[in-house]
Formats: C-alpha cells, structure tokens, sequence
C-alpha cells in the first residue's frame, strides 16, 4: 500500500466588506467581514487543496490557479478543491482523511462547524468522521491575534 501524507498553510487578510461573501469551507458564513484575495479567498478550501497535492507530489495550487489569471477572479474555492481531488485520483490515490485547523480571532467557527464538515464530506466525497475541524487562536498575539487575517493549516493522507 502506497501511502503518503500532506500539508497545506494559506493566509488571507481580514476585510470590512458588506457586500463580498466571507466564504470559509466552501459555505457562505453571515458576517460583516470577508476575505480578501483574488478567488473567493476560502482559506480552508486552499490549505487542504495544497494538502492534497502535496500529498501526490504536485505543486502548489498557485501554480494550477493563478491569481493573475482573470479567468481565476473570485472563483469558487470548491472548484480548486474539486479539480485537485481529479488531480489526486488520476495518479490513482484516493483522500483516507483530513486534519484541518483554522487559526485566527474571527468569526468563531464553533456555530459553523458542522455545516461546514457536512460540506467538506460532500465536497471530498468521504465519511464525516474522516473530517477533523478544529479552530485555535494566536492568543491575540501578532496579525491573526489583531483579526487581521485568517488562516489555516490543514494535514491529509492519501492512499493508493
Ligand atoms: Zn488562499
């Protein structure tokens, strides 16, 4: 058995911004804030689509999703996320399960976990209890701790 372990860290700044979606996990979360980036800046999708790839020995998704490609302007995170997992089962593996930490002050994820779970699931075409969802903060040290930005760190294992 072929078997090879993941990671992936992403970063996007915190914006005032009423009227652009704060899309986290690949669901829209109700929030005067939103993240700023050229796709529609899902920190989570991100970091666990660059798990993924790393896992198969790909490059970053910057590479395959570029944010000077206008094609690429606030694209939906789910479609980077579903074309990696193509990406994934054309070498012939397939995701045994993830690990995933958001990290920052805002918005508390607690009340959005287990939709966004179901969502990752669903996204991931895997069992739920193969998703782990947590959330920490820096202690309200440095830019995260500031609510400057979000980020997140996300761990997967790929089998063949
Ligand atoms: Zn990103």
């Amino acid at each position: 058995m072929d078997v090879r372990v993941g990671s992936g860290l992403d970063f996007h700044r915190l914006i005032e911004n009423k009227t652009r979606p704060l899309m986290i996990g690949g669901i829209e979360i109700t929030s005067d804030l939103a993240l700023e980036g050229h796709s529609d800046a899902d920190v989570l999708l991100h970091a666990l689509a660059d798990a993924i790839l790393g896992a198969c020995g790909f490059s970053d998704i910057g590479t395959y999703f570029s944010d000077k490609d206008p094609a690429n302007k606030n694209l939906n995170s789910s479609i980077i996320l579903k074309r990696s997992l193509d990406m994934m089962r054309q070498k012939g593996y397939r995701l045994s399960n993830c690990d995933i930490t958001i990290i920052g002050e805002k918005p508390r994820m607690s009340p959005h976990r287990e939709q966004i779970v179901d969502r990752l699931a669903e996204l991931c075409e895997i069992d739920r209890d193969r998703i782990a969802l947590k959330a920490t903060t820096t202690e309200k040290m440095g830019a995260l701790g500031r609510s400057e930005g979000l980020g997140c760190s996300a761990t997967v294992l790929v089998v063949k």
